[in-house]
């Protein structure tokens, strides 16, 4: 038929397009066809294993105004890596289609993470005449469950927890339409044949009600304890304006004060609990919906004040399923949400799990019948300097990976021992596991495992190289060597330092490669002298660094047990900074509690009976607290930092002094800052401009040992990691010094400066090792 018009055949052009990333599962190719139709382009699109193909027939100029018309129009859980095109003979086609993918392989299909609901299905959930009228699993092709209901790629219905519910010939209908919305959503379902909630009792007994909800809601308004199956895992929620309810949820949960997150009904409610900054909004307002951690509002709220203690902060995520929508709406402005699970356990994902885990903590369970696959918390993510800092990397997030500057050999990371994740290097590309925790339970430890296995799924990939930790002890690490064990010679394990890992995960996120400046922070990291290492000075690429510098080393006496009793710690920088007369000041400073003799700790610290010396910064921030007259214990590892942090308030004070011991190694020595702190702590000084002076002159140290180094090594370029740098003071303090010495500095944004980035900095440490063959 195009033989009739020889004349328009000369300016018409078939390009075929190859579009790679996030592409698969997300809506991209109806997009692709209405995008395509609207244009009046004919030809047709199809899902390869390499991404997704399209062919487009039309002028040349309708090709590009289509092209160009694709980054716009995305679909919200599409991501586009690259988008390649070449010239192909014109077929002549007289329509658009969608053509079935093929039977071969989807090797590099992505998996999408699970994402808010849109704002599309979210009309529709309240729109009384609609079919799905208050339905709580409503979603389609740009919003919904994906990772957490995948059980196998390829991403197909049968592949996941949805296979169990057939669609109505209405579902059916929109699933087949391309037109739709919900053309090819794999879990799109309706009252009619999909999912439904039950509400239970506190034993797991059905407790018999017309509208489950409306009784969920009536229990959480009377003040119980309402466990809730959401997205990827039970949350444990009640009112967060019911002092009583919050404060016996704390007891039943053995949470003394550790925050708990809020979910709020919308961003009027947000803002009447936290200052939230217009990046922060938008943060919040992010289909990914992460916790954000933002400043408290000071003043009165509706809060009741067992929420986050002593904090600064507090957590505010937004509802992201139907049913948080549905709970939310007309009466609480804000729901205490926090994990489903016992302390120290990974969240519960099954119902009966669930009944079992938390039994004596919920009153009742809200649950329903679809079956969350992959267990993944709540992501928590803040702003720094105008960008997105994100400390814990779970979902909305998990599993999209991380691009990376070059390619490497297949490599598993096993993660350090706390806020454990894992990583699997893939070509270009860096998977991180969902967070896992802390491994210290059996719990944990078999999330660790399943983890394991859900990544070697979606990835598709077994790598033969292994990376773990240098510490002996870690969980972790004796797991991969278990692993090399059995596979006989198949496998190769490389350990990788603690800081190291740090630094080479901020370089992989910025796409650094070569030597550069690395000021790793931190709690607590092994070191390859065997020392508890953190608060380091680094040359570092991604195969090899140098300890160039460090903290001057002090002794924690009674080894962990400081952690928890930073009293102990404070003893110790005394002790470090006046010698034998520091006993003195401790008393004067009322640091000792009652009952516990100061000569014994002394005599601890000069026999060097279990006070092993380390560098930590976050031990020193502890011991400050303490100083400074803050709490003499912790409930949970970094408590007094944050209230450190939190306390900070510009004032007169001065810089402390500080030394910087210029030897072979250098080492920052803060003994004069100690003393400084002490004496005018001891002579009345207020404490929240100290605590700020402290702040500043830490960033102030870090910029001056900084240019040392460059004297030494002509480095410019400085890579900020570890756990340290989630103080806000700290981190814009340090990026400020530096930039004004002229460095160029790289901090953490997508990947935790936690440990929660470690398997990534093992990941890439390992794979350029073994291209190096060192
Ligand atoms: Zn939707
Ligand atoms: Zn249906
Ligand atoms: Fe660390």
């Amino acid at each position: 038929m195009v033989l009739d018009e020889p004349k328009k055949i000369e300016f018409m052009k078939r390009r075929r397009l190859l579009f790679t990333g996030i592409v698969q599962g997300v809506g991209f190719r109806p997009f692709i066809y209405r995008l395509a139709v609207r244009h009046g382009l004919t030809g047709f699109v199809q899902n390869r294993p390499d991404g997704v193909i399209a062919e487009v027939e039309g002028t040349e100029e309708v090709i590009n105004a289509f092209i160009e018309a694709v980054p716009a129009g995305l679909p919200p859980m599409a991501d586009l890596s690259s988008l390649s095109g070449s010239d192909v003979p014109l077929c002549g086609d007289n329509e658009f289609r969608i053509i079935a993918s093929g039977k071969e392989g989807f090797p590099e299909v992505h998996i999408a993470p699970d994402i808010a609901t849109c704002p599309e299905c979210l009309a529709e959930l309240f729109q009384k005449q609609d079919r799905r009228y208050r339905y709580p699993f409503i979603n389609c092709t740009n919003c919904g469950p994906r990772l957490t209901i995948i059980h196998d790629i390829p991403y197909d219905r049968v592949n996941t927890s949805m296979s169990c519910f057939p669609m109505c010939p209405a579902c059916l209908a929109e699933y087949s339409d391309p037109g739709n919305r919900r053309f090819h959503a794999e879990p799109n379902a309706c009252p009619v044949c999909g999912p439904k909630l039950t509400l239970l009792n506190g034993r797991g007994e059905v407790v018999t009600a017309h509208d489950p909800l409306e009784q969920a809601n009536k229990i959480l308004r009377h003040g119980f304890i309402l466990a809730v199956k959401g997205l990827g895992g039970f949350h444990l929620a009640v009112d967060a304006a019911n002092d009583e309810a919050v404060q016996r949820l704390r007891r039943k949960k053995y949470r003394e004060e550790k925050p708990l997150a809020l979910m709020v009904r919308d961003l009027p409610a947000a803002l009447s609990l936290a200052d939230l900054n217009e990046t922060e909004q938008e943060l919040l307002l992010s289909p990914r919906r992460p916790i954000v951690l933002a400043r408290k509002k000071t003043g009165k709220t509706i809060l009741s004040p067992s929420i986050a203690p002593g904090m600064p902060d507090v957590g505010v995520m937004l509802p992201y399923t139907p049913l948080h929508h549905l709970l939310l709406k007309d009466h609480f402005p804000a729901l205490v949400m926090t994990s489903g699970n016992q302390t120290d356990e990974p969240i519960c994902i099954g119902n009966r799990e669930a009944i079992e885990r938390l039994h004596g903590i919920a009153d009742f369970f809200l649950v329903n019948n679809r079956d969350i696959l992959v267990r993944c918390d709540d992501s928590i993510a803040t702003v720094v300097r105008g960008k997105t800092s994100i400390m814990r990397r779970s979902r909305g997030y998990v599993p999209k990976p991380l691009l990376l500057e070059n390619h490497y050999p297949p490599v598993l990371a096993l993660g350090p021992q706390m806020k454990s994740t894992l990583c699997i290097l893939k070509g270009n590309l860096a998977f991180l596991s969902p967070h896992i925790g802390d491994l210290e339970t059996p719990q944990a430890r078999d999330f660790f495992h399943e983890t394991l296995a859900v990544m070697k799924r979606i990835t598709e990939c077994h790598p033969q190289i292994l990376a773990c930790d240098l510490h002996p002890g870690y969980y972790a690490t004796q797991a991969a060597q278990q692993m090399e064990e059995a596979a006989n010679g198949e496998i190769i394990l490389l350990p990788v330092q603690h800081h190291h890992a740090h630094i080479v995960s901020c370089m992989a996120e910025n796409r650094l490669t070569g030597d550069v400046i690395g000021l790793a922070m931190d709690g607590t990291g092994y070191g390859t002298d065997g020392h508890i290492w953190g608060g380091e000075f680094l040359v570092a690429n991604e195969t090899t660094f140098t300890r160039i510098g460090h903290l001057k080393e002090f002794s924690l006496p009674g080894g962990e047990k400081a952690i928890r009793d930073p009293w102990r710690i404070a003893v110790s920088l005394l002790r470090e900074a006046y010698g034998p007369s520091w006993i003195g000041i401790a008393e004067k400073l009322q640091l000792i509690p009652d009952g516990t003799h100061a000569e014994i700790i002394e005599r601890m610290i000069v026999h060097g009976v279990n006070t092993p010396p380390t560098s930590s910064l976050g031990r020193i921030f502890d011991g400050v607290s303490v100083i400074l007259g803050r709490r003499r214990h912790v409930t949970f590892e970094g408590q007094a930092a944050m209230e450190l942090e939190g306390a900070a308030r510009k004032g007169s004070e001065e810089l402390l002094p500080y030394n910087i011991l210029e030897e072979n190694v250098l080492q920052l020595d803060l003994g004069p800052v100690i003393r400084t702190l002490a004496e005018k702590k001891i002579h009345g000084s207020l404490s929240e401009p100290l605590i700020f002076s402290f702040h500043e002159t830490l960033a102030k140290a870090f910029a001056e040992m900084a240019v040392t180094i460059r004297k030494r090594t002509g480095l410019n370029r400085v890579v900020l990691s570890g756990g340290c740098f989630q103080n806000k003071i700290l981190l814009e303090g340090t990026i400020q010094e530096l930039e004004i010495a002229g460095f160029d500095v790289f901090s953490h944004s997508i990947v935790p400066t936690n440990d929660g980035g470690i398997a990534l900095g093992q990941a890439i440490c390992a794979a350029s090792l073994r291209e190096r063959k060192l």
